[in-house]
Formats: C-alpha cells, structure tokens, sequence
C-alpha cells in the first residue's frame, strides 16, 4: 500500500530528454503524468526494455501516450537475442490477449536491437549495458553523464562468479544503485534458487563491493507487506547506511554539482 503494486518502470530525466527503463504496470501512471505535465505539446522518449517478461512490458498496451498524438514520438530499445522488441511489443497485443492492435496506436515509434556495449546519446550521457543472470537473459543499464551515474540493475541472480563480477563492474562507484532485492535471504536459499533474482542482503554486497554510494532495493516481491519491507530496509542499513526501498513515485536528484556545493 505504502511502497507501491507496479511492476517495474523508472523514467529519467537528462537534458530534458526523457529516458525509461522498463514499461511494467508503472508505465501506465507514468503515461498519464507525461500527459498531465505535456498537454497537447509533443511527448518524446527513449525506453529501454531489459528483457520481455510479462512484468517489464505489460504497461505497454496502457500507455495512454502512445495512442492519439501522432507527434509524440517513443524509441524502444532492446536485445533481439531472444526476439526482437517490436515482434514482442505486438504479440503482447494481438489476438486475442487484447482489444487494439499494436498497429492501431498512433504515436511514431522506433525500434533499436541493443547489444552489450555502450550508446552514445549525445549531450555527454552515455548508456552502457552488461548481461544479467535471469531465465532468457536481462539486460542492466549504467547512465553516464556529467552529473552523475546511474545503475538499473534489476532481475538478477546471485552465484554465477561472471555474472557476479559484471554486475559489480556494471555499478562501480554510481552515485545511485537501483538492485534486485525481491526475495528474503532465507526464503531465497530454501526454495528460490534458480528463479533469477536476487535478495537485500546480496544488493548490500554489491553495493559495498562496487563502491556505488547508495542503494535503491527494487523489484519488490508481490507478497511482501509494507511493514515486511520496512524490516527489510532496517535490517540493510545495520551493513549500508544508504539504503532505501524504491516507492512509487520516489525522486531521487543526482546532481554532483549540487552535491559538491552543499
Ligand atoms: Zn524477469
Ligand atoms: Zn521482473
């Protein structure tokens, strides 16, 4: 009730270009405040998709801004490895799962394969992306930019040795560490194994390991109450002070040049 029921999707915001990660049912409410801040002026946005399952890309078919303003304009950007993201964006929507047809909404859109590596998105921001260890693949996001550094690292398993490494270099020293935390450390060990995600006591440890300075636990697990999460953000914070758990509509400013002057 209190951290928030939407699977997962976070907007960032560059220059005032507009960046999203993940379109899960957060998507939705993100849609309607686009259009609440834009109004009949053109909405344009890059979004990275870190991999197809269902709770990254169900906002998709609710997007309010993706139907009736031909001049907005949305750049979706995924790996093909398993499909590519506009094949699976329509599938989503096809007969029967839904009423509309992917064709049928009339904002532009491109779509990009996203390999491992790095984009250069022009204003000094750049993107790089390392595999995670999840069923079918996931990708994680390190936003570079001159004020700061993000790392959206969702969807990811701990104790595969080079996968452990690369999320840690995937987080080295960002200012902000959005991480998988979705099960208990107990409940992980006992009967979670091998269902791709990870836990707070192991988001401690890359947290502390990367030398980023502060974690965002994330990817909440479904059954997990508020106060389950509270407990969970406490018991973080006795090993990392900076931790927090994401909640919806949470704003975090990076800013280093805010930060150097205060
Ligand atoms: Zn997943
Ligand atoms: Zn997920």
């Amino acid at each position: 009730m209190r951290y928030g029921g939407n699977t997962s999707c976070v907007e960032v915001r560059l220059c005032d270009q507009i960046y999203i990660f993940d379109c899960g049912t957060g998507f939705r409410r993100l849609g309607h405040e686009l259009q609440r801040e834009f109004g009949d002026q053109p909405i344009a946005a890059h979004v990275f998709v870190s991999h197809y399952h269902w709770d990254h890309i169900q906002g998709v078919p609710f997007f309010r801004p993706l139907y009736d303003n031909p001049n907005n304009h949305f750049v979706f950007h995924s790996s093909s490895r398993t499909r590519c993201v506009e094949q699976v964006l329509a599938e989503q929507m096809s007969s029967p799962y839904f009423p509309i047809n992917f064709s049928q909404m009339q904002a532009q859109r491109r779509f990009y394969n996203l390999a491992d590596g790095c984009i250069e998105m022009g204003d000094g921001i750049r993107i790089k992306t390392a595999w995670l260890n999840h069923p079918q693949g996931c990708l994680g996001f390190r936003i570079e930019t001159k004020e700061g550094v993000l790392v959206y690292a969702t969807d990811n398993e701990p104790g595969d040795a080079e996968f452990d490494k690369a999320v840690r270099k995937l987080a080295e020293g960002a200012d902000v560490l959005i991480y998988d935390a979705q099960y208990l450390p107990d409940d992980y060990a006992a009967n979670r194994v091998g269902w791709g995600h990870s836990h707070w006591r192991e988001a401690v440890n890359v947290v502390m390991e990367s030398a980023a300075k502060e974690l965002i636990l994330y990817h909440h697990d479904p059954e997990h109450t508020d106060p389950v999460l509270d407990k969970v953000v406490s018991d973080a914070r006795n090993y990392y002070p900076k931790v927090r758990a994401a909640t919806e509509g949470m704003v975090i400013e990076v800013s280093r040049s805010l930060a150097a002057g205060s």
